[in-house]
């Protein structure tokens, strides 16, 4: 077969050397650029994230399945694999000669690393990708371990960690613990509150969109997560100061008061429509609110709320006036 030659062009410098120890998602660490590729560093610091790809090299070359069910290494990021290559996403917190300082890498200290690539997230962000991994209940994890997985997802989403960010954590693990779902199953909805890093956390971890359908926006200081027509409904508590990491070990009653309810049957968008009167307000309210003879999602939307009516109603006002509802990406009106 034929062999090809591949030269570290660098090194990782990390305080965990025992793969055993490393946590789940990694800790801060370094890459070290050999002097001979320094030329392959400038404007690094353009780029906030890196892809860094290693070499693993105390994996075991001889495995092709992994996990259980055993699956084939292929469909696995397990670092055992015939060419142990690591691939970890990272944050650039700074360039300092031909170091790289890394928000946190999962690779051990001494792992020479074979290249490194900036991470794109226009091309590298798939937000609709799924992975059996987040389809299933993890029924064999730890809750800490479980949380802290979802921390790293939810941080990547949001940007920053924060209190509200594990809020929205401990709301999910609950409702996946509930019902014993995984929480990018398609069966959990989700009602968001005005709280947008609870709602971040929300919408990072279901993977739900506006445009799935799974995922509703009303505003306020409550928020829902369903399944089928359970709901359980979450009163966020006053938390004063906590930080993320004593959220995700808190009491849950510290947390919220929760209650379950039965979800009634939505009405079919279809039946939604006007009546006379209501038609009559509804035109009246489009046509103030055309934005260059067109009536924009988005303000559609606001509309429903404010008018308290179905956001189909609109559009049945917006049709009776011979109003073009602008093209939405989400899908909200077709
Ligand atoms: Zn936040």
């Amino acid at each position: 077969m034929q062999e090809m030659l591949l030269q570290p062009i660098g090194v990782v410098h990390s305080p965990v050397a025992d793969p055993q120890e490393m946590p789940v998602g990694g800790v801060p660490a370094d890459v070290e650029v050999y002097a001979p590729y320094a030329e392959g560093l400038r404007a690094i610091e353009t780029n906030t994230h890196l892809q860094i790809i290693a070499w693993m090299d105390r994996a075991d070359r001889t495995v092709l399945l992994g996990g259980e069910p055993p699956r084939g290494v292929f469909g696995l990021r397990s670092p055992a694999r015939p060419n142990p290559l690591g691939l970890t996403p990272a944050r650039l917190l700074a360039v300092e000669g031909r170091m790289l300082r890394l928000d946190r890498l999962d690779l051990v200290d001494a792992t020479p690393v074979i290249d490194i690539k900036r991470y794109s997230p226009g091309w590298d962000c798939i937000f609709s990708a799924r992975t059996s991994r987040e389809m299933r209940f993890p029924a064999s994890a730890g809750s800490r371990d479980v949380m802290s997985d979802m921390l790293v997802e939810a941080v990547n989403f949001h940007g920053e960690e924060c209190a509200g960010l594990a809020m929205g954590i401990r709301a999910m693990w609950h409702a996946m613990q509930t019902w014993q779902v995984g929480r990018k199953d398609s069966v959990l909805r989700l009602w968001l509150s005005s709280d947008g890093c609870i709602a971040d956390a929300l919408q990072a971890l279901s993977g739900a969109t506006l445009g799935s359908g799974r995922l509703k926006v009303p505003g306020g200081r409550v928020f829902r997560i369903a399944r089928d027509r359970e709901g359980l409904v979450f009163y966020p508590l006053d938390i004063g100061e906590m930080t993320a990491d004593e959220v995700l070990d808190a009491p849950l009653e510290q947390l919220f008061t929760i209650r379950q309810e039965t979800l009634l049957e939505e009405k079919p968008i279809a039946q939604a429509k006007p009546g006379t009167e209501d038609l009559d307000m509804l035109v009246e309210a489009v046509r103030r609110s055309l934005v260059n003879n067109k009536l924009p999602c988005a303000v559609a939307y606001r509309l429903a709320d404010e008018l308290g009516v179905h956001v189909s109603e609109v559009g049945h006002a917006a049709d009776a006036s011979g109003v073009k509802i602008s093209f939405c990406q989400l899908g909200c009106f077709k």
